[in-house]
């Protein structure tokens, strides 16, 4: 089954004690298009200026990601720029330049309209709803992700985008943000009660946490010894959330564990290099075998 997602394909300059690099490709919607693209096909909707070249374009060819719903428009491609800390648990924002995002109206094909699976990722959440709005019926499955300045500026858009989503995946201090509880699980409750009814929250180097209705389930994030960038981690684990369940068609407790895995199995691989580096080479065999290997990381016996 076909997989929507809306949001930023920007260029990205990053830096990390590991490297620097200027201009490179990133935005959360590609992360997450890529990523979910190795478990099913994708329809991307974002903007891009007319810097967006062809040679860029090379990223989603032969991934079957659909890329009809890819607006171009007079102007600059949206422009980030971020510093890590030493431990990479940090970062800092040195620039953020909407461009041609800034006049972003998501319109979606006509092919789009009868999305089953549907990921909103991180933009002002009134774009996120007129999405789902034009979404023909109810999908099977919507997630949405957000960050501290939505929450922060726009808190009411976004309490009624919630109100139509099923899964709420954030970081954990957008958690307690958002909930104004210190508490996950307390947190959780609160944010069942605007609507979503699995919090997924994302903890970088200590991995990911799903609450839901059968109960809490925990991942370890995988351990690298030379993580690079953690740049796009958080899509990417979206992207390998929202793909695996797109494939599966069910979104029972097994199979959200399941996506769980896969979603720090790709995670894991997007910081390994700068950018979308790693996940560009990345084969289906690897994913396969690091799902085995966080498989046998967490096994133990009583
Ligand atoms: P993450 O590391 O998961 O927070 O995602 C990083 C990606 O999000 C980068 O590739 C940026 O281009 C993109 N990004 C950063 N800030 C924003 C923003 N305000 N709106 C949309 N995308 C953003």
């Amino acid at each position: 089954m076909s997989l929507l997602v809306v949001g930023s394909v920007a260029f990205d300059s990053l830096e990390s004690p590991y490297g620097k690099v200027e201009r490179a490709l990133g935005g959360a919607a590609t992360y997450f298009a890529v990523a979910a693209s190795f478990f099913a096909p994708v329809n991307l909707v974002a903007i891009v200026g007319d810097d967006f070249t062809e040679r860029d374009a090379e990223i989603f060819r032969g991934r079957h990601i659909d890329l009809d719903g890819l607006e171009r428009a007079p102007g600059k491609t949206f422009f980030w720029a971020g510093r890590y800390s030493e431990n990479l648990n940090e970062r800092v924002t040195l620039a953020t330049e909407l461009n041609v995002f800034a006049q972003f109206r998501p319109r979606l094909p006509e092919k789009y309209r009868a999305a089953k699976h549907v990921f909103l990722a991180n933009i002002a959440p009134d774009l996120q709803r007129s999405v789902l709005q034009q979404v023909k019926g109810k999908p099977k499955l919507a997630a949405l992700d957000t960050m501290n300045y939505w929450i922060a500026r726009t808190n009411s858009e976004l309490r009624e985008t919630l109100r139509h989503v099923d899964i709420l995946m954030i970081n954990d201090a957008e958690t307690r943000q958002l909930s104004n509880e210190h508490n996950l699980l307390r947190a959780a409750r609160h944010i069942f009660k605007m609507g979503p009814s699995i919090l997924v929250v994302k903890r970088g180097e200590y991995g990911a946490m799903m609450v839901g209705r059968s109960g809490v389930f925990c991942v370890p994030a995988f351990p690298l010894e030379e993580p690079h960038d953690p740049t796009g981690a958080g899509d990417s684990f979206a992207g390998g959330f929202m793909g695996y369940l797109a494939r599966w068609g069910k979104h029972g407790d097994s199979a959200l564990r399941r996506a769980m895995v896969y979603g720090s199995v790709m995670g894991s691989f997007a910081v390994e290099c700068f950018g979308l580096e790693r996940l560009r080479t990345l084969k289906m065999r690897e994913i396969t075998a690091r799902a085995r290997h966080f498989a046998k990381l967490t096994q133990f016996r009583l």
